[in-house]
């Protein structure tokens, strides 16, 4: 495992130093996850570009939809008798996560899996936002225990050390994702915009397109 090295003030300016940041983080999570009866490790798992080819390397398969610039799934969807693909959340369990609810890339899994119960949302009026997802056990726990607001101020730190050059690579990704995920209805989330507010977000409707798998 590589080592990195980062104190609580640096900037973080690669997607490793976000994962390194992100899992000390949420470093108390595991009992929460150990305990979590709700559908895991489901849907529209994106992999950054950069991170494909480790993701590949250890013989795992990802999914490009729309083309050579289209945004990159991990390959956990059904096919159709004709060989399209079946884009359905509920359908789409992780095809790396094993019977006892254990990650099997866990060394190699992609930047969406280490943010969890953290994502980006897309804000009515702010846009793209960086939210925490109220209907995680964990999250539930903290606001049960009082302890929400060392979480929040701590994931603040984080969002506000974060370079514009690793936002920009992670909101892009995210762009292409919202475009073909289909997710409609709303869900409740921790807003992390200055203030911090409890909203919900309308999520956007579908557009589907081609697919290329990999390898
Ligand atoms: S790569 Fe691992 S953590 Fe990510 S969705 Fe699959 S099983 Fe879950």
């Amino acid at each position: 495992m590589t080592e990195i090295g980062l104190n609580g003030s640096d900037r973080i300016k690669s997607v490793a130093m976000l994962k390194h940041v992100i899992d000390q983080c949420f470093r108390d999570i595991s009992p929460s996850c150990m305990v979590c009866t709700d559908p895991d490790c489901l849907g529209y798992i994106w992999v950054l570009p950069e991170e494909e080819g480790v993701f590949l390397d250890i013989g795992a398969r990802t999914v490009q939809i729309n083309g050579s610039q289209g945004p990159i799934f991990i390959d956990n969807y059904p096919r159709s008798a004709d060989g399209n693909l079946i884009i359905d959340p509920k359908q789409t369990r992780c095809p790396y996560r094993d019977n006892n609810g254990r990650c099997t890339v866990h060394a190699a899994r992609p930047l969406a899996c280490h943010l969890y119960p953290l994502g980006i949302q897309t804000h009515p009026t702010e846009g793209y936002v960086w939210a925490l997802h109220r209907d995680c056990h964990y999250v539930r726990a903290k606001e049960r225990e009082g302890n929400i607001g060392e979480l929040l101020d701590e994931l603040y730190g984080i969002i506000d050390r974060l370079d514009p050059s690793v936002s920009a690579q992670i909101y892009e990704v995210y762009d292409k994702v919202e475009a073909i995920s289909g997710r409609d209805g709303e869900s409740t989330y921790y807003i992390l915009l200055p203030l911090t507010r409890s909203g919900t977000v309308k999520k956007n409707s579908l557009a589907k397109g081609s697919y290329k798998t990999h390898p």
